[in-house]
């Protein structure tokens, strides 16, 4: 069991671009799951990103149930994926672990299709709507360094990120 330190807006690292990873059976990237997803439950989050425990590589990990009553966790494992198809319109309210306290209603595909590998190397491709086409478009988005607040409109993402760096400043002062 691993928790690591999750990343906050604007750590520079949540803007790169991750890589591949060259083998997705390696133990590096099971021990890089194993990291992400104890982290994800520690938090609580639905969903984490490689980048955001200052990783580079495109790896993240999801679980859009277990919140929710009577479910059991429901680990999902995704390396190197892609987004083939993206269609329609679907507004939901997002957070994110790296950018804490803000939450705000994202416009994005309703529907997609994902390619990904699991840890065996085995590559899947399957369509997903609703809130796993989200929670999947906002987590592949951290592995090209984006967040989900550059998708608000231009006025809002400035008064956010003001408020955001002012928020760093005194965390940084008071520790
Ligand atoms: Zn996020």
């Amino acid at each position: 069991m691993a928790i690591r330190e999750i990343l906050t807006y604007p750590d520079r690292v949540l803007r790169q671009h991750a890589r591949p990873a060259v083998d997705p059976a390696s133990d590096e990237v099971r021990q890089l799951v194993q990291d992400l997803a104890d982290t994800m439950y520690d938090a609580p989050g639905v969903g984490l990103a490689a980048p955001q425990i200052g990783v580079l590589l495109r790896v993240a990990v999801t679980d859009t149930r277990w919140r929710e009553e009577d479910e059991s966790p429901d680990l999902k494992v995704w390396i190197n994926p892609e987004i083939s198809r993206r269609e329609g319109e679907a507004v939901f309210e997002e957070g994110c672990l790296s950018v804490p306290g803000i939450y705000e209603e994202i416009k994005r595909a309703a529907s997609i299709t994902a390619s990904w590998y699991d840890m065996e190397g085995n590559r899947h491709t399957a369509d997903f709507e609703g809130f796993s086409a989200v929670a999947l478009q906002h987590e592949f988005d951290h592995l090209d360094g984006r967040l989900f607040i550059d998708l608000l409109p231009p006025i809002r993402r400035q008064l956010l990120k003001k408020r955001l760096r002012k928020q760093k400043k005194q965390q940084m002062q008071s520790t």
